[in-house]
């Protein structure tokens, strides 16, 4: 790779896999149905196979399947949910567009997940749990999910940036009572345009999500409850069943690509991820106090780097002051938001941009 090294390539994605993607894009061009048809269909029964998890269905995007996996298990007006404020603002996002109260509680400082004593200090009135296995790290799966059921509430977990992440050596997405994922193209299965699925755990949950994510319908033109649109189009399903059987070795390369940027930037001092099995890679994040010089000094050595993310959601002014914290606060999410850094990290990385990056990295650090 000449030239600058971009953080992520969605494009990249799509050449590698150039000829076959055409291909189903065309097949589904060609079928003359486009919403909610074989493909999808088949998408669904294809991913939940490979994921492990008991139904998929498909729908428009992450942030929908997080409001739909809430909906679907009636959680809404009144009811609070604990999640956390380091993440993608769509977490959030999610719980306040399905009504519900969001609880915003403080990470593990190390791995950037859902602290289990700031949740455990917090669940008086939560109805659920939204743990995020964030850069595609598990969350403690064992501990949040006994201190859920402790409290009578329901877990979903955010797997948008971990698929075929396991904790324990079991799938994210099958520890909660439904999961989110989402398809947005830089993630680690991701369409060439929007898309989403949830992970429910029993068939009566798939079959209500089935129903609300196409206008409450359980017999067409006929509203049984208040849904909404959310469909998976056949296009993205079609892109997706090409891109479903490269998700592990993609998954493999990104686990190797960090080996060797563990391996490269062991003795610079930088803050290394520290890791849990089971991890997917869809960020490898530093930390640094001079986070902007280094990211300056980086990108002056043409190599990309990403915050994820700069600003705590309780910050953002769309939410700031308007939601609850936890009674722990929030001093580790806004120690991260200030360091974090997020180096370049795509399965098409070849090894001479890996050695690229390290060193810059080591020349910078
Ligand atoms: C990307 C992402 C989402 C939202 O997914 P969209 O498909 O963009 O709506 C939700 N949560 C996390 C953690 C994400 O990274």
């Amino acid at each position: 790779m000449t030239g600058a090294i971009p953080q992520m390539d969605p494009g990249a994605g799509y050449r590698a896999q150039r000829a076959a993607i055409d291909a189903a894009v065309a097949r589904a061009l060609s079928s003359g149905w486009y919403i909610l048809g074989q493909e999808v269909a088949s998408f669904e029964r294809e991913f939940a196979v490979a994921s492990g998890i008991p139904h998929a269905i498909g729908v428009a995007s992450g942030t929908d399947a997080l409001i739909l996996a809430l909906k679907g298990l009636g959680i809404g007006p009144g009811d609070r949910v604990a999640t956390v404020s380091h993440t993608a603002v769509a977490t959030v996002a999610a719980v306040v567009l399905a009504g519900a109260e969001p609880v915003l509680i403080d990470i593990d400082p190390v791995r950037y997940t859902l602290d289990p004593d700031s949740l455990a200090a917090a669940m008086d009135g939560v109805r659920a749990v939204i743990p995020v296995h964030l850069y595609g790290c598990p969350a403690d799966m064992d501990a949040i999910c006994r201190i859920a059921r402790q409290h009578g509430a329901f877990v979903v977990e955010d797997c948008a940036q971990a698929h075929g992440a396991t904790f324990d050596g079991r799938p994210v997405g099958t520890f909660g009572d439904a999961a989110a994922f989402s398809f947005y193209p830089t993630k680690n299965l991701g369409a060439l345009g929007d898309g989403g699925a949830v992970a429910a755990g029993d068939a009566a949950l798939a079959e209500r999500l089935r129903i609300l994510r196409e206008y409450g319908w359980r017999e067409r033109y006929v509203s049984d409850v208040e849904g909404m649109n959310s469909r998976l189009d056949e296009l993205q399903a079609a892109i997706l069943r090409v891109r479903l059987p490269a998700l592990a070795a993609a998954n493999a390369r990104r686990a190797a690509i960090a080996e060797a940027y563990v391996e490269g930037l062991a003795d610079t001092g930088l803050v290394l991820p520290t890791t849990r099995p089971g991890h997917v890679w869809h960020q490898f994040v530093i930390r640094h106090p001079a986070r902007d010089a280094l990211r300056q000094a980086l990108k002056a050595q043409g190599v990309g780097t990403g915050i994820h993310y700069p600003v705590p959601v309780h910050l953002q002014p769309a939410y700031a002051g308007r939601i609850a914290i936890g009674p722990t606060g929030l001093a580790a999410t806004e120690a991260a938001a200030r360091e974090v850094l997020s180096l370049p990290m795509f399965p098409e990385l070849d090894d001479e941009a890996v050695a690229r990056v390290i060193a810059a990295v080591r020349q910078a650090a």
